[in-house]
């Protein structure tokens, strides 16, 4: 029986690819093991965002062939579908497979025979048309499910569309059936993953389907106590799906919506498809409906033209808004995005000083919103991992909960009311007051 590892770079989406895929390893008889467990196979799945893609890809590359020096080791992913040639050049690298191929891995890879030349089987981004339905079973939590790929906004700092393509989706017979699949794992929460989600419902190039209606048939399935929506365009996160979620026994109140600037002027240079008074109006309809709602925000500091008094535009404005955590992102420079040929260049220093400014605002953020919540009572859905005796969950805020271990507690839905922020940010709970939920 041959040994296969993977190791994922990046996003929920691939974590939910390189799942998949290792089902597909398994469904063929391989035997599924850890990085360091000698394996004959590595498959590698890359990211393009990540910082440093080629040098952590030659890394792992690296780490794999010392673990076992005549494995097989296959890259796909982003990055490989973005620069196959590059990576092929890798020490060590047998196989590189694009978007379209990295499904067929296992009938296009030719029963891991090793051959002198490196196999590059990544045909042109048009290609990659089809959906490839895709979740992660990594926990007995939480499950990671694809709903939708690629992207047709074409934002000028991402380089995602040339790495996964236009939107194509699933359909909603299809996601729900996946739903109860997992709902038959004991897995409680499932969290819907896509590269624009709200974007769902285009299949073979036309749409279809609205995400909005997938929403409302998903909160029908049963078995699934939790649905968490990763992450949604302001603009195609209608007032429909808001007050649907602000009902929803299901859906929980926690939305992450990119923002990427608070400036107009930075965002129409970025291609956004709002404008700030968009963004403000949709965190005011979410607070007004859901005053405990979680809203994180991704942000990225020093896209060219980016002056000191835009970038203080989006400081204040993210200053003053109801939200809860931001995810910063520091710009560079990609090949092939039109940021690239603007002027405007930001320095590396002033760009690493403005995302400092916005790490410490988050934690603000963050501290803030956890401290208005304590003394209230939510659920917490605690997962294995145990640290120095404490165990963690999720409330469906997203607030991170410490509590005493307790193996009965693994994969349980609680009670609990939150009593104070512990020294590493987590909120501790008053523990005599946990009790089991029926479900
Ligand atoms: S919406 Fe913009 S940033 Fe997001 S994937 Fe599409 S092009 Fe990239």
């Amino acid at each position: 029986m041959k040994k296969v590892a993977f190791y994922t770079l990046g996003c929920k989406l691939n974590f939910s690819e390189t799942s998949t895929i290792g089902r597909q390893f398994e469904e063929k008889g391989f035997l599924k093991v850890d990085f360091q467990e000698n394996p004959d196979i590595f498959i590698i799945n890359t990211c393009s965002v990540t910082e440093n893609a080629d040098k952590k890809c030659k890394k792992i590359v690296k780490e794999a062939k010392k673990i076992s020096p005549d494995s097989y080791v296959a890259i796909i992913g982003c990055y490989a579908q973005l620069k196959p040639r590059e990576i092929s050049e890798i020490e060590g690298v047998d196989a590189v497979l694009g978007a379209a191929e990295k499904f067929r891995l296992i009938e296009l890879l030719d029963g891991f025979a090793k051959v002198q030349e490196t196999k590059v089987l990544a045909s042109e981004i048009t290609e990659a048309k089809s959906f490839n339905n895709a979740y992660s079973i990594n926990d007995r939590t939480r499950t990671f499910l694809k709903v939708q790929d690629g992207c047709n906004y074409g934002c000028a700092f991402c380089t995602i569309p040339l790495a996964r393509g236009k939107s194509r989706s699933n359909t909603i017979e299809s996601v729900l059936a996946s739903a109860r699949e997992i709902a038959a794992t004991d897995v409680k929460e499932i969290v819907l993953t896509g590269v624009n989600i709200g974007d769902f419902g285009i299949v073979e190039g036309k749409r279809v389907e609205r995400f909005a209606d997938l929403v409302f048939a998903l909160d029908e399935v049963e078995g699934i106590d939790r649905f968490r929506i990763s992450s949604i365009e302001p603009n195609l996160l209608t007032n429909e799906i808001i007050e649907f979620v602000s009902r929803s026994k299901r859906f929980v109140p926690h939305f992450h919506i990119p923002l990427q600037s608070g400036s107009n002027t930075v965002l129409r240079r970025m291609g956004r498809r709002y404008l700030r008074e968009l963004y403000e109006d949709r965190v005011s309809k979410i607070k007004t409906l859901m005053p405990n709602a979680c809203i994180g925000v991704d942000v990225i500091v020093g896209f060219p033209g980016e002056t000191d008094e835009l970038f203080l535009e989006t400081y204040n404005f993210l200053n003053e808004l109801d939200i809860s955590y931001l995810h910063v992102f520091t710009y560079s420079e990609r090949a092939n995005t039109r940021a690239v040929e603007m002027d405007g260049i930001v320095p590396l220093k002033k760009r690493n000083e403005r995302s400092k400014m916005l790490r410490i605002l988050s934690e603000k953020k963050r501290r803030k919103f956890y401290e208005e919540n304590l003394g209230n009572t939510f659920t917490v859905l605690f997962e294995e991992d145990v640290e120095d005796g404490k165990m963690h969950g999720f409330t469906e805020n997203y607030i991170r909960v410490a509590a005493k271990y307790d193996p009965m507690l693994v994969n349980e839905l609680k009670q609990v009311t939150l009593d104070t922020i512990n020294p590493s940010g987590n909120v501790e709970v008053r523990e005599p007051e946990m009790v089991y939920e029926r479900h």
